[in-house]
C-alpha cells in the first residue's frame, strides 16, 4: 500500500520528481520575461527533475497576466492562478501552494532578487533529507541603512517575545517539501505572517547563504508603513506577550498607586490637609490615561485579529486557473 502511494504520488514522468516554482506577482511586467528566461536557463541544466512554474497573478494592474498567458501558451510547464483582486503577497503564496502539485516547491520573488542559480543547491539539500531549505541573505544590496537597522531591531524584538525560534535574514525564498507544503495548507488563518508560519511548522530546516541582489527592474511594493504593519502582524500573530506585558505593567502601576495612596492618607493624618499637589495629580492622571490607551490599543489589535478570523471568509478568490474560469474555490478557511 505504502509503495503504491509513493509510486503514484511522488513519481511523475519516468519516476522523476516534480519541483514547482511558485512566484507571486503583482505588477511585474518589467521583470517577468527576464525571470522566466533566467530560471529556465537554470532548470534546463537539471534534466533529472521535472519543473512546474506556478505564477500567481495577485491582481496586477499592468500586463503581468498577459505575460503569464503567453508563457503558458508556449511552455507546458507554466501554470498560472489569476486571483480576483490584489490580496497581498502572503495570501498569493498560499493560493499558489494550494494549486501547485510538486513534490517540493520553491518560492521565489519575480524581481530576480532571489537568484534562480541557487535552485540546484537547494534541491541537493532537499535530496539529502532536509525538508525546508531556506536562503539566508549574506548581504542586502540596494537597501538603506535604516531598512537594515529596523529589520534587525524587529527580529530581535520578535525573537525575545515569541517561543518559536524565528529565522533571521531569511525571506520567503525557500524550498519546501511535500510534508511542509501540506502543513502550510492546513494553516488557514487569513492574516498570515508566512515567515512565522515557516518557523512554526518545524521539520528539518537548512539554511543556504546567498547574496540578495537589488531589484532587477520595477519598484518595490513595500513602504515603511506596510513594513510596520507587517511587523505588528508578525508580533500579534505569533505571541501574546504584549498582552501579558500590559497586564504585568498594569499590576505594577496599581501597586505603586496603592503605596502612593497609603502615603497620602498617612501624610494627611499626620500633617493635616493641604491644598497643593495639582501638578503632580495632573501628571499622574495623564500618565495613567496614556498607559491605559496604549494597552487598550494592544487589546484592540488582538481583538481585531479574532474578529477577522471569525468571519471565516475564504482566504482568496480565484478568477481563473490557466485561463479556465474557477467555480469551485479552493481558498476556504476550513
Ligand atoms: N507581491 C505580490 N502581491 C503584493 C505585493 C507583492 O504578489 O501585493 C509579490 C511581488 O510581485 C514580488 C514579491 O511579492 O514577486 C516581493 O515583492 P517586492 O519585490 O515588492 O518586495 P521586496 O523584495 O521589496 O521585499
Ligand atoms: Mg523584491
Amino acid at each position: 500500500m505504502e509503495r503504491i502511494r509513493i509510486m503514484s504520488d511522488e513519481n511523475n514522468t519516468f519516476g522523476r520528481k516534480l519541483v514547482s516554482i511558485l512566484v507571486p506577482c503583482y505588477n511585474e511586467e518589467a521583470v517577468l520575461h527576464e525571470f522566466y528566461r533566467r530560471t529556465v536557463q537554470v532548470i534546463d541544466g537539471m534534466p533529472r527533475y521535472d519543473f512546474q512554474f506556478m505564477f500567481v497573478n495577485d491582481g496586477s494592474k499592468d500586463h503581468t497576466l498577459d505575460i503569464m498567458r503567453e508563457l503558458h501558451g508556449k511552455d507546458g510547464r507554466v501554470s498560472y492562478v489569476n486571483l480576483s483582486r490584489n490580496f497581498g503577497k502572503e495570501i498569493a503564496m498560499i493560493a499558489g501552494i494550494d494549486y501547485l502539485t510538486g513534490d517540493a516547491a520553491i518560492i521565489m520573488d519575480a524581481d530576480l532578487q532571489d537568484p534562480p542559480e541557487l535552485i540546484p543547491e537547494m534541491i541537493s539539500w532537499w535530496e539529502k533529507g532536509y525538508q525546508d531549505v531556506s536562503a539566508k541573505r549574506r548581504s542586502r544590496a540596494g537597501e538603506s541603512f535604516f531598512k537594515k537597522w529596523s529589520s534587525h531591531a524587529f527580529y530581535t524584538i520578535l525573537q525575545k517575545m515569541s517561543s518559536v525560534p524565528m529565522q533571521r535574514d531569511v525571506g520567503d525564498f525557500r524550498l519546501l517539501d511535500k510534508q511542509c507544503l501540506n502543513a502550510l495548507r492546513l494553516m488557514r488563518e487569513s492574516q498570515r505572517y508566512t515567515k512565522g508560519l515557516f518557523s512554526w511548522i518545524g521539520f528539518e530546516k537548512k539554511e543556504v547563504l546567498f547574496d540578495r541582489d537589488a531589484r532587477a527592474a520595477g519598484k518595490t511594493k513595500w513602504n515603511y508603513w506596510k513594513l510596520m504593519n507587517l511587523a505588528i502582524e508578525g508580533i500579534t500573530s505569533f505571541t501574546i506577550a504584549p498582552l501579558r506585558a500590559s497586564a504585568f505593567v498594569g499590576c505594577i502601576l496599581a501597586f505603586i498607586a496603592i503605596l502612593y495612596m497609603l502615603f497620602i492618607v498617612l501624610r494627611t493624618l499626620i500633617c493635616g490637609e493641604d491644598v497643593p499637589g495639582y501638578p503632580s495629580l495632573v501628571s499622574i492622571i495623564l500618565f495613567i490615561g496614556g498607559i491605559q490607551l496604549f494597552f487598550l490599543g494592544i487589546i484592540g489589535e488582538y481583538l481585531g485579529r479574532v474578529f477577522n478570523e471569525s468571519k471565516f471568509r475564504p482566504l482568496y478568490l480565484v478568477k481563473d486557473y490557466n485561463g479556465e474560469t474557477v467555480m469551485d474555490q479552493k481558498g476556504a478557511q476550513h
